[in-house]
């Protein structure tokens, strides 16, 4: 196999997508579970591939199409091998939230010093983290990676591809129980990356008021902390939460004036603090990493506040779990605001525990005083029971929202992606 790792150098870039081929592309099929790209092999030659990489014996010719046993294994240790040929700082995020935000607040501040590879969007699987990887090239001073996860074992096969020298946790809770069986091995999976760091000798930064995340670190590893308390060696005090983020932080020689900044959200604090933690370490100046924390603007339905016809409106359907429905809810129930209003979409993959876990959100939302609506068929099969106002789906929710629409409110859109309530910012 490696010695087709060569074709990789004589190539411009890897392609997985003939859709989106580049000329001289080296193309790697791979298989999904409604495609097999073993077909396209011959499509990429022909759209400009210089050479194509197939695990179907009978599409490949040894010229141009090379057969090996697994095209994905072949991507994942070609991506490892090119890693490996730079000796350069590569930081790890992983976490059950607030993955995607800390990678782009992190690259943001390390920008101002460095050149950084960092992950596009949300690539962070097996396939994401690879192909990632093999847009290295010798203008980077590191890269940052988010490593996402859905069952055991994800975060280490992730881990010995990129070989990470340093790592985040940005925190450990309830997402994707249907792949990990248990919140128990939410944490073994996460924790997997610690062991990875510790095995690189590398460093590890972590919030240091989670007692989960402390009590779970390897103690051989140097660690930065950041978080509430005098003793982190970033520490930070939210100034304002109406409904943007203000605040100032202190490390042992930098003392910040109050940061503004254009995103919402308590936990975003945390998220903020991680990006501080890291730039200081990497010597990133306290002012740069100030203005780098203050220019960045929230996109893709993540945390977004926007002005609707009628309403001010967070976006936040993106996607949810138990964890960041609760830190959504009691961010929201913080901001002092005179009319607001939450509308919150099911929650989905979560398993055998699916309705006690939106029975929480329920009751969490009631024991806030925090008037709204549920939205999905999870929610309505509780409705009757929890005297709520909920609906079935997003349409139906629509239809009820234009004959009573709310104005001048402040409202929360939280739900899962398949929820779509982002639809509902057009009649709001
Ligand atoms: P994914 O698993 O989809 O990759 P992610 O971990 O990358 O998600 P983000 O996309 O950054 O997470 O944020 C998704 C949502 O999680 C946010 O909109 C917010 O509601 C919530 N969230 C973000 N950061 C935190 C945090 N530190 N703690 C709890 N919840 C958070
Ligand atoms: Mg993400």
């Amino acid at each position: 196999m490696e010695e087709l790792f060569q074709l990789f150098y004589a190539c411009s870039e890897v392609s997985t997508d003939t859709r989106k081929i580049s000329e001289n592309a080296l193309f790697i099929a791979l298989k999904g579970d409604n495609f097999d790209g073993n077909k396209y092999a011959k499509a990429a030659i022909e759209k400009g591939a210089k050479y194509a990489i197939v695990d179907d014996k009978t599409v490949a010719d040894e010229k141009t199409t090379f057969y090996v046993k697994d095209s994905l294994i072949f991507l994942q240790k070609l991506a490892s091998y090119h890693r490996n040929s730079f000796d350069i700082p590569v930081i790890a995020i992983t976490g059950t939230n607030g993955k995607t935000t800390t990678k782009e607040l992190v690259a943001a501040v390390l920008i101002k010093k460095y050149n950084v590879l960092f992950t596009k969007g949300n690539l962070n699987n097996h396939i994401g983290v690879p192909l990632t990887l093999l847009q290295l090239n010798k203008e980077h001073d590191m890269a940052i990676i988010e490593m996402g996860a859905s069952k055991l074992g994800d975060i280490k096969e992730l881990t010995d591809i990129a070989h990470p020298t340093h790592g985040i946790i940005t925190n450990i809770g309830h997402a994707h129980i249907e792949g990990f069986g248990s919140p128990e091995n939410i944490i073994k999976t996460k924790t997997e990356l610690y062991k990875a760091i510790q095995e690189n000798k590398g460093q590890l930064f972590y919030n240091a008021d989670d007692d989960v995340l402390k009590n779970k670190l390897p103690h051989s590893c140097p660690t930065s902390t950041y978080g509430t308390t005098e003793e982190a060696d970033v520490s930070g005090e939210i100034i304002d939460l109406s409904p943007m983020l203000s605040f100032k932080w202190k490390s042992k020689d930098y003392s910040s004036p109050s940061v503004n900044t254009q995103i919402i959200g308590k936990y975003n604090f945390y998220n903020m603090l991680a990006a501080i933690c890291i730039g200081s370490h990497f010597e990133v100046d306290g002012n740069e990493i100030n203005s780098a924390l203050v220019e960045y603007k929230p996109s893709n339905n993540r945390s977004q506040l926007e002005k609707t016809s009628y309403n001010t409106v967070i976006l936040d359907a993106y996607n949810a779990n138990p964890t960041s429905v609760k830190s959504a809810l009691e961010n929201f129930a913080e901001i002092s605001s005179e009319n607001k209003m939450f509308v919150l979409g099911d929650m989905l993959e979560l398993g055998e525990n699916t309705n006690q876990y939106h029975l929480e959100a329920i009751q969490l939302s009631k024991g806030l005083k925090l008037q709204g609506m549920f939205v999905g068929s999870i929610f309505s099969g509780l409705a009757k029971e929890n005297d709520i106002l909920a609906f079935e789906s997003t349409t139906k929710a629509m239809e009820f929202l234009s004959t009573a629409l709310p104005k001048d409110n402040l409202i929360l859109l939280k739900g899962s992606r398949g929820i779509g309530l982002e639809k509902l910012i057009e009649i709001l």
